[in-house]
């Protein structure tokens, strides 16, 4: 699948010029307002995802009104739902995803966030495995911190 071919067209089709192409484990960035964008080159599964991902904060029309951690929520099931629409295969791409949104989700508990103000659908979205990830990204906190 040309995965450039569909995120160029994506892009054309919603008025988003690109900005700048990074490698693929860079970091994405969605200028809302000015219809901009910094995205990964598509050149694997991650790189696909991750264009969907801020072209989601687009559609979804992210504009910092919702925490942080919710938006990305968002931007991440936006993406999967499209690897899917794709059929492309999302099993290592929603472990990525439901790390990185539990990193966002630890940031807002430091602010004093509280798990019971975390929206249900999100909860549900890493179903058992809540405490797994929790742990596992403050395990990934604490040795970065310790660093
Ligand atoms: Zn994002």
């Amino acid at each position: 699948m040309d995965y450039y071919h569909i995120i160029r067209y994506a892009l054309k089709t919603r008025n988003i010029k690109v900005e700048r192409w990074v490698e693929e484990d860079g970091g994405g960035w969605a200028y809302i307002t000015d219809r901009k964008v910094i995205i990964p080159r598509p050149t694997s599964i991650v790189g696909f995802a991750r264009c969907w991902h801020e072209i989601g904060h687009f559609d979804l029309n992210h504009t910092n009104k919702k925490r942080r951690y919710i938006e990305e929520y968002e931007a991440e099931t936006f993406a999967i739902d499209k690897l899917k629409h794709y059929g492309v295969d999302t099993k290592s791409y929603t472990r990525i995803a439901k790390r990185y949104v539990m990193h966002q989700l630890q940031n807002s508990f430091k602010r004093g966030h509280t798990i019971d103000k975390v929206p249900v659908e999100i909860i549900k979205w890493y179903g058992k495995n809540f405490n797994q990830y929790k742990k596992k990204v403050e395990n990934l906190i604490f040795a970065y911190e310790k660093s």
